[in-house]
């Protein structure tokens, strides 16, 4: 069996690479070992499909994404924008609606985002096989040879676009990282990211009745000048945290490191209470009400004998405390809920070894890299799906300028 070009995995990267490759002329097989293609495409946004986002600023590429240099995606997001995007989705009649900050969803399923992909594969041709199991890829004169097994393939062409680790449930594997050391490519040490967050057991137990509570809040980590921010909802969970803010910061929290929690990012706590003080014989977990859900507020001040009277019996010295608690709630993941759990993969193929303007390696003709295998992490809200896009688009253009030019 020959091709012009092989894809490995069926995702997001490889089904929108192969798609545009094969309708630009070339002969495309994607190859990928689950029975379904495009899970996570699937299971994505809640079931919705998160596909871009409007923010997203291509010259300003560090704003929204991570990896040891965010600037290598900047050639690939300015060439294939989440217009571009956001007109393929209105191509094929999808509705979509903006959430919040930017963040483009589909009106109805995932499913819509699958089927689109899958007709522009079919528009330009590509072969699928799935599943199918990739056990050798080697390269000779001629290209590339791969054993499967469903056969011997050789192409001129690999495309790696096998994804992170996250999610082995429905298909995740190292393959990517392996076949790039094959080849002699640098993979930036994975980890887990937008990811929920854990707590020792004991310490936790306090909160682990808060299990469900959600509320708007302010978190950060990192040294004062390398200190990120997002303003988000958080969800207490058993086990410690998830939701938006803790997913977000979790790609930037390392092994360690203190999370900065404002419970009350919008009211100034100790204002409140000191104001209360003077007028209110209320107790102080009645008088935190409009500040913080009511759940939340009985919690924090069964934390400490003297928050468990009324305001005006209170020392101003333990509202201050309690105001500064709240507003301020310091405390330190023992660990994250690991890939199982996690969107994404950071780390990956390093980018000094991939060119920013094709995805090929450098040392390694006609041997492509794109999507989440390589180290480039973007925040929730659409940015992973926007790279994947745009790093397939940069990819398939390459095969195309490179291939139509080879005898
Ligand atoms: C629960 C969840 C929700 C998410 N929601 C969003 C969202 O709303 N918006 C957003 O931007 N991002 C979201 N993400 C992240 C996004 O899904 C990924 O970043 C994106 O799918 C990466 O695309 P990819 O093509 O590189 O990899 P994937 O989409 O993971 O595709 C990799 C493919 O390779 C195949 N494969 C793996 N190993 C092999 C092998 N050895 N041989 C053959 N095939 C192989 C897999 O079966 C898979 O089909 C979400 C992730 C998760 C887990």
């Amino acid at each position: 069996m020959q091709f012009d070009v092989v894809v490995i995995g069926g995702g997001a990267a490889g089904l929108f690479c192969a798609g545009v490759a094969g309708q630009l002329g070339l002969k495309v097989l994607v190859v990928d070992h689950a029975a379904k293609v495009a899970e996570k495409i699937r299971i994505s946004g809640g079931g919705r499909c998160n596909f871009t986002n409007r923010d997203l600023d291509p010259r300003a590429p560090h704003k929204h994404f991570l990896g040891e240099n965010p600037q290598f995606c900047r050639s690939a997001l300015a060439r294939y924008t989440a217009q571009d995007f956001t007109a393929l989705v209105q191509k094929h009649g999808i509705p979509f609606h903006e959430k919040h900050k930017g963040q483009l969803f589909g009106d109805r399923s995932s499913e819509d985002f699958i089927r689109m992909l899958l007709a522009e594969c079919d528009a330009g041709r590509v072969e699928r096989w799935q599943p199918c199991r990739v056990e050798h890829v080697a390269a000779g004169a001629e290209g590339y040879q791969l054993a499967t097994d469903r056969g011997a393939v050789s192409a001129k062409a690999v495309v790696i676009a096998t994804g992170g680790l996250s999610i082995p449930q429905i298909g995740a594997s190292d393959f990517g990282f392996r076949i790039a050391r094959q080849f002699g490519l640098r993979v930036i040490p994975t980890r887990a990211a937008l990811v929920p967050l854990t707590f020792d057991g004991e310490r936790w137990a306090p909160f682990s009745q808060l299990a469900g509570l959600a509320l708007p809040v302010r978190i950060s980590t990192g040294a004062r000048k390398e200190e990120m921010s997002f303003d988000e909802d958080l969800l207490f969970t058993h086990r410690g945290l998830s939701g938006p803010a803790v997913l977000q910061i979790s790609s930037y929290w390392r092994e360690t490191q203190p999370l900065r929690v404002n419970l009350a990012p919008t009211h100034d706590v100790d204002d409140t209470l000191i104001a209360a003080k003077s007028r209110s014989r209320k107790l102080i977990a009645n008088e935190l009400l409009g500040v913080v859900p009511s759940r939340l507020a009985d919690a924090w001040v069964a934390q400490d004998a003297a928050w468990q009277r009324p305001v005006n019996e209170a020392s101003d010295k333990s509202l201050h405390q309690l105001a500064e608690r709240l507003s301020r709630w310091e405390l330190v993941p023992t660990g994250t809920e690991g890939y199982r759990k996690a969107e994404v993969t950071a780390g990956g193929v390093d980018t000094r070894d991939l060119s920013s303007q094709t995805m090929e390696a450098r040392q390694q003709p006609g041997l492509y890299f794109i999507g989440e295998v390589v180290d480039i992490t973007g925040w929730l809200g659409g940015y992973n799906f926007q790279w994947a896009w745009a790093s397939g688009y940069a990819c398939a253009q390459a095969l195309a300028a490179s291939l139509h030019r080879q005898p």
